[in-house]
């Protein structure tokens, strides 16, 4: 029996239907632990999530495959609104526009949250939170990084 611990973020009545979601690849791989995301079949161009046709060569045939779970922090900003009874984090939280080795783009947050804000250009590894038992990609933020310190006054 699998125990799961409810996410740091959302309310579990938020996670996604995966049956017959366009991102059930994404999701089953997830699920596998692996990154899994949307290329061109014809000329292997990383697509975003949503994307049906490719702006390279204009097929619209769509391949999914597992990626390097790593990249950068491309953006960020911090989330201030809470919705009462889905938000469940009491404080502000990041939201990251992570650039991944394969070239995708994908928005996610952190897998926990965050002692400090990421910055763009930080290491980021792919990771993914269990929301109400379906895995989401979320940001590992690099465990190599040396630690902040808090300078005491
Ligand atoms: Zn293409």
């Amino acid at each position: 029996m699998t125990v799961l611990t409810a996410d740091w973020l959302l309310s579990d009545t938020l996670a996604p239907q995966v049956e017959g979601d366009p991102l059930a690849p994404l999701y089953a791989g997830s699920d596998r632990g692996e990154l899994v995301l949307p290329f061109c079949a014809a000329c292997a161009l990383p697509l975003d999530l949503d994307q049906q046709v490719c702006d390279g060569c204009g097929a619209a045939e769509i391949t999914w495959r597992a990626v390097e779970p790593t990249g950068t922090v491309h953006s960020m900003t911090v989330m201030h609104r809470r919705e009462p009874g889905l938000v469940v984090a009491a404080e502000p939280y990041p939201i990251l526009d992570v650039e991944l080795a394969s070239g995708h783009r994908l928005i996610m947050t952190t897998r926990t949250h965050p002692s400090s804000l990421p910055r763009i250009g930080d290491p980021v590894a792919v990771a993914f939170r269990n929301l109400g038992g379906v895995a989401i990609p979320s940001a590992d933020l690099d465990p190599a990084a040396p630690p902040t310190t808090e300078a005491s006054s």
